[in-house]
This record gives structure tokens, C-alpha cells and sequence, in this order.
């Protein structure tokens, strides 16, 4: 049965949403009870619902609407490749002028030896293509031991099962689904409030850097074959080194010979401040891996960017690699993803963001840091993250089934503002095009919101 949408109001639109459409990372019995809001428009940084109600979408969508809705050239752009070349298989010894150019484009606003591009649909598969091209560049080089990846707890990498195994996230491992995948180990990740009081943090960052040197000597550095990380954990709830901490890391790879693979579907385009979570943090790595912002989150693409070193072996010593997507540079895609770089560029949306807004992002965040629930403040870039806490000198948290966390974030989007809370961190990623004005006003919403929080929870300053 078909209906005609002029006939549906909100709940009617709830009511087909729950009949048939199964949401990720959802408790559906949940959602049962309160229905799903239903989004209809996007302009700038704005969203509205069927009922009219406008929302400032604080996260970027998921982090990826770095450029902001509504913006016509990436229409444009689509629309003209779609007329011109629909899609194109790369199988066969065919390619297209689109990927060509996106890979060149991406190739040469990267480090030197990141010279070579792989393209996928989203971040999960990206991460996949990652662990493989580990996997086989070691297996080339006559090292098949080297077998094993090193992860961070509270990483997240996506849900594919390599993805889900990489991420350090509880709830995605159960022994049922065989996830994580043995070949997955997870070390402790920069989190200075829950895992260095008391250390400064320059100290902290060489610390924390140490639990990697300390994994690699208990697996065998001649089993391991990569380290996957993000430069900043953003899932994670806004997880961010101290300087110290990717310098040490960079070192401890090289020593052991072991992959350092960055996972920028985040960070890149802009999250850090920076175009790529690299040049924030001087991170050289062998793999990394894009997404998200790469096309504002207008379609679905995803790079993985080669260096040299295993590009080289790749190519010279591999014959036939037997991986790849039908999908695998979609020229829709990547005709929009050029698009967006360009107006990112030639509009200077990173500098002007980095030169503005970063700085009014940091006092905004750290102004919460006197809040009676908030425990920790912590940005980098346009990422920021407000840890709740029962307690603030023992920093002892609220128990799970409190949900302060999802209490906070109801009262926000109550009050128009969409604000994310990663287990009871609190999340703002807006996107980069949010003005000061703008960026006043969600900071407001978020205070109220959480004062409303701490009303509903009995808490008093
Ligand atoms: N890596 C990171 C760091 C992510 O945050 C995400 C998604 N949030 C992914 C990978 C997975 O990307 P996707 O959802 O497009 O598969």
C-alpha cells in the first residue's frame, strides 16, 4: 500500500517509520514509545521537522555537514556528472576523469608520500580497505606474522565486523557475534581525566603513548601488523591528545616497524581546525582514511589514502589485489566531493573557522568547566565534549541507567539545539560555517539544557 505523503502528519509518518524502517544504533522498543522526529529541510546550519520546529544541528549531522546544508553548486555539480556519466565501473582496466581528479586533488593537498588513493562509500569500508592493505603489504614483504591490529578503547571505526573489532566501544562486542575478531587488541586510549589525574599533560601524552610500546612488546612487534587510531577520538566523547602524545606514538611504530594507519573520517576536512587531523598533530601516517566531510555528507564516499611505502609494494610485488566496491569512485560522488573542496578553498571555510571560531569554541566549551555537572571541558578544533559527573572531586559517574546523558540531550533539542551525548559526555560539533552569533546561541541552549538537567537530577551548584 502506498500513501500520499500530502495525507501524513507527523504521527503518520511515525507510524510508517516504525513499521518499517529499522534506524542504526537504535533501541527500536525505545523508539516505539517516543517515535522519531522527522527531519524535512536543511539550510546553513539549520534543520526543521514536520512540526515546524527549527533545530541548530550542533553535530554537523554526524559530524560530516562541515560545509553546511542547502548548498546548491554540490546540487549542481551532482546533477551535471549524473547527465554526463552516471556511473563507472574501475575494474576493467576502465577509469574516470572524476575519481582521477579527486584522487589528485586529495594526493596533493596530503604530505609527500601520500600519493595514492583507494575510494569506498563510507567510513566502515574505508577502515576495511585499511586492514586489508595491512594485512597484504606485510604478507608481500615476506612477513605473513604480522598479523595483528592495535586499537583504542571508546575508538569507534564503524560496523562492518573488521570496523566494529577495531572500534572499543562495549555494547558493539559480544562474544556471539565474534566480535572483536581475534586478530584485535585494544590499549588504552589519551584520556588524561579518567586515566592521568594528577600528571601534567605533556607528561600524560608520553604516558599514554608508553601503553602502545607496552602492547606491541606483549604481542610480539613481528605479529603486529598496524596501529589504527583517530588523531582526535570523536565517538569516543572528544578525546584529545595532549601534544606529546602522537610524536611518542610516531616513534614507537617506527621503532617496531609497525603500520601507523590514521583514521581521519572525522577529523579531515576541517573538524581540527586544520584541513587533516595530520597537520594538526604532525602525525605521519602509512594509511589514512577519509570520509564524511569529504562531501559534507551531501553522498556517501570514502578515501583511503596510500603512502609510498605500501603503495609501492602494492603495486611492484602484488599482481591482482582481489578487493574493491562496486561503488569504488562513484563519479557522482566524486564529482560533488570536488565540489565541496573547492568551495571549502576558494571560501577559506577551514582558515576563517580556525581564525574565528575555534578560538570563541574553546572559551565556550571551557565556560562550562564551573558547571555543577560537568565534570571535564575538553575541544580541539570545533570538536568539544562536556563529561557529566555524579561527583566532581571523586569524578565518580552517574550509573548507566540513569541516561543523564540522553536526558540532557532531550532537554536540548527541546530547546532547538541537537547535542549529542556519547555515554554521559555531552558532544558539539558544529559545522564550520556557524557564526559567533550562531555559536552564542548553541552554547546558551546547551547551558540551559543542562541546567535543566541538573534541576531534573536534584543537583545544586
Ligand atoms: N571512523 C570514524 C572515526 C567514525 O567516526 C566513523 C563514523 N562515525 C567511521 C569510521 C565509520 O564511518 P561510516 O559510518 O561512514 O561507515
Amino acid at each position: 500500500m502506498t500513501m500520499a505523503e500530502g495525507d501524513l502528519d507527523t504521527q503518520g509518518w511515525q507510524v510508517l517509520d516504525r513499521a518499517h524502517y529499522l534506524h542504526p544504533f537504535t533501541d527500536h522498543a525505545g523508539l516505539r514509545q517516543t517515535g522519531s522526529r522527522v527531519a524535512v529541510r536543511g539550510e546553513g546550519i539549520y534543520v526543521w521537522d514536520t512540526e515546524g520546529k527549527r533545530i541548530i544541528d550542533g553535530l554537523s549531522g554526524l559530524g560530516c555537514v562541515n560545509i553546511g546544508y542547502g548548498r546548491r553548486e554540490l546540487v549542481t555539480a551532482a546533477a551535471e556528472q549524473m547527465l554526463e556519466l552516471s556511473y563507472c565501473q574501475s575494474f576493467f582496466k576502465t577509469t574516470h576523469r572524476t575519481a582521477v581528479r579527486l584522487a589528485e586533488k586529495l594526493t596533493s593537498m596530503l604530505p609527500g608520500h601520500l600519493n595514492h588513493v583507494f575510494f569506498q562509500s563510507s567510513g566502515s569500508e574505508a577502515n576495511e580497505t585499511a586492514t586489508r592493505l595491512a594485512r597484504r603489504y606485510w604478507d608481500l614483504e615476506g612477513k605473513p606474522g604480522k598479523k595483528l591490529f592495535i586499537a583504542r578503547e571508546l575508538a569507534y571505526h564503524g560496523s562492518t565486523h573488521m570496523a566494529a573489532s577495531l572500534s572499543g566501544i562495549p555494547p558493539m562486542h559480544y562474544a556471539g557475534g565474534d566480535i572483536p575478531l581475534s586478530n584485535v587488541h585494544h590499549i588504552r586510549t589519551a584520556y588524561q581525566y579518567r586515566h592521568g589525574a594528577g600528571m601534567d599533560a605533556a607528561e600524560f601524552g608520553v604516558v599514554a603513548a608508553g601503553w602502545l610500546e607496552e602492547k606491541i612488546l606483549e604481542l610480539g612487534a613481528d605479529n603486529v601488523a598496524a596501529f589504527i587510531a583517530e588523531p582526535a577520538q570523536s565517538a569516543g566523547g572528544a578525546l584529545c591528545p595532549p601534544e606529546t602524545y602522537w610524536p611518542e606514538i610516531q616513534r614507537i611504530c617506527r621503532k617496531y616497524d609497525v603500520l601507523l594507519i590514521a583514521d581521519e573520517v572525522v577529523m579531515g576536512f576541517g573538524r581540527t581546525g586544520k584541513w587533516f587531523g595530520l597537520y594538526k598533530y604532525g602525525i605521519e601516517p602509512d594509511i589514512m582514511q577519509l570520509g564524511k566531510g569529504i562531501t559534507s555528507g551531501y553522498l556517501p564516499l570514502s578515501a583511503t589514502v596510500i603512502g609510498d611505502r605500501v603503495a609501492d609494494t602494492l603495486i611492484d610485488k602484488g599482481g591482482e589485489w582481489a578487493h574493491g566496491y562496486t561503488y569504488s569512485g562513484h563519479p557522482t560522488c566524486c564529482a560533488v566531493a570536488l565540489e565541496n573542496i573547492r568551495i571549502l578553498d576558494e571560501e577559506k571555510i577551514i582558515e576563517n573557522a580556525d581564525a574565528t571560531l575555534v578560538p570563541l569554541f574553546k572559551a565556550g566549551i571551557e565556560s562550562f568547566a564551573d558547571h555543577p555537572l560537568i565534570g571535564d571541558a575538553r575541544c580541539v578544533g570545533l570538536m568539544g565534549g562536556l563529561e557529566i559527573v555524579k561527583d566532581k572531586k571523586t569524578r565518580e559517574s552517574y550509573a548507566y541507567e540513569a541516561h543523564i546523558g540522553d536526558h540532557c540531550s532531550a532537554e536540548a533539542l527541546k530547546r532547538g539545539l541537537a547535542f549529542r551525548a556519547n555515554g554521559d559526555t555531552m558532544s558539539l560539533m558544529p559545522p564550520l560555517i556557524t557564526t559567533p552569533d550562531q555559536l552564542a546561541e548553541i552554547f546558551a541552549i546547551a547551558r540551559e539544557a543542562l541546567d535543566a538537567t541538573a534541576k531534573h537530577f536534584g543537583v545544586t551548584a
